[in-house]
């Protein structure tokens, strides 16, 4: 018989007592001894059986991160990204960035919408910036050591050999979208004796220190009450039945659900992630360079590739290097410990309009950026805290 094997090699690492005899039904004890303190229940180490190519896993997470194996093949060089005819420079018209701040001031509860309607416009400056983003997105696998009741899964281990961590087939991801997908690794399933309730599919109950009952809280164990009376609640026995485990002084083992054996296996948790850089020109504006995090930008280049080649030509010689920077740090960063599935560069315009007004003889300054066209207004100055329509 084919499962023998398997059969024999886990009674020999048993850990227990009396490997193999799971008590019946009704030799089980009624109730326990009590119980000892609430121990933590992470399994004993001598519970995971060496797995050929598995041998740095653990239980619990953190352990088993496993590094790809060196290319077969040679990988594909990259190469340059698509040619660029023009990098065009578009900007708002003075409607557009009145209506966006008109909006923006009836966002503000306490804004009078006065200064932005009626405010004259007096210069629009256009500090439009570049974004290049590098995006590499990669795969990461780690194993760890798992269980969960048994109820009759296929138990596998040593019918021959686990594929490699980075063998096991997984779903396609979406290229760029984080993902997650956790495997059980074939032929690493074996069955063991439950470790918090040694096998047994109850532990003693804590309510009633496993006795089934307790001193009854009306008569406080006399058995009488007002003196000549008999406790109604006991029946003058002086204890009632735990309500917790129903009388039985035990309860069910909530680590194996009562069913006396785990399952014990290795999880394959496969994770892939896409890791962003995002350089942004500097553009002297005056608005911080952090509320341009927050919008779009007109896409002037896209390329996708198995690895990017750092965009050449740019007018702009920060953004080359910055793009160098980038595709060599990704690289370096990434293929040590994970899997680079796809790198997508792009270079965004973000357009930025510095729009100066006057308002009751008074001149002040706000922003319009991105393709959302957000407003940024230091000094509003009309909030009804503090003025008048
Ligand atoms: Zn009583
Ligand atoms: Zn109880
Ligand atoms: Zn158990």
């Amino acid at each position: 018989m084919e499962t023998q094997p398997i059969m024999n090699h886990q009674n020999r690492n048993y850990g227990v007592a009396n490997p193999g005899y799971v008590p019946a039904a009704e030799e089980r004890p009624a109730m326990f001894a009590p119980p000892a303190a609430e121990g933590p229940s992470a399994p004993p180490v001598g519970m995971f059986d060496s797995m050929p190519g598995y041998e740095g896993t653990v239980a619990g997470g953190g352990g088993g991160f496993l590094p790809p194996p060196m290319p077969i093949h040679p990988q594909p060089m990259p190469e340059p990204g698509p040619e660029q005819p023009q990098w065009n420079i578009p900007s708002i018209s003075e409607d557009t960035a009145r209506d966006a701040f008109v909006l923006f001031a009836s966002s503000k509860c306490c804004y009078s919408k006065g200064p932005a309607k009626d405010g004259v416009i007096t210069a629009m400056d256009a500090f439009n910036t570049y974004r290049y983003r590098l995006e590499t997105y990669t795969e990461t696998r780690s194993t760890e050591w798992s269980h969960e009741p048994y109820h009759g899964q296929p138990v596998d281990a040593y019918a021959q050999p686990p594929p490699g961590p980075w063998d096991i087939h997984t779903k396609t991801p979406n290229f760029f979208v984080d993902d997650k997908q956790v495997i059980k690794v074939p032929y690493t399933s074996s069955m063991k004796s439950c470790h918090v309730c040694v096998g047994m599919g109850r532990k003693p109950c804590k309510d009633c220190a496993g006795a089934g009952n307790k001193v009854c809280w009306v008569c406080n164990g006399s058995g009488y009450r007002h003196g000549e009376d008999r406790c109604h609640h006991c029946s003058g026995r002086g204890r009632e039945n735990c309500s917790h485990c129903q009388g039985q002084g035990s309860r069910q083992c909530e680590m194996c659900h009562g069913k006396q054996q785990l399952l014990v296996y290795i999880n394959l948790t496969v994770k892939w992630t896409n890791n962003t850089d995002n350089y942004v020109v500097e553009q002297l504006s005056g608005l911080p360079a952090n509320h341009l995090s927050e919008v779009s930008g007109k896409e002037l280049f896209r390329d996708t590739q198995y690895m990017v080649y750092p965009v050449m030509g740019f007018p702009d010689p920060s953004v080359v290097n910055a793009a160098q920077r980038f595709v060599k740090e990704h690289q370096g960063k990434y293929s040590q410990t994970s899997r680079i599935l796809q790198q997508r560069q792009t270079i965004e315009l973000i357009p930025v309009t510095k729009v100066t007004y006057l308002w009751k003889g008074k001149s002040h300054i706000y922003f319009v950026y991105g393709n959302e066209f957000k407003v940024k207004a230091d000094n509003y100055p009309a909030t009804c805290c503090c003025s008048v329509m």
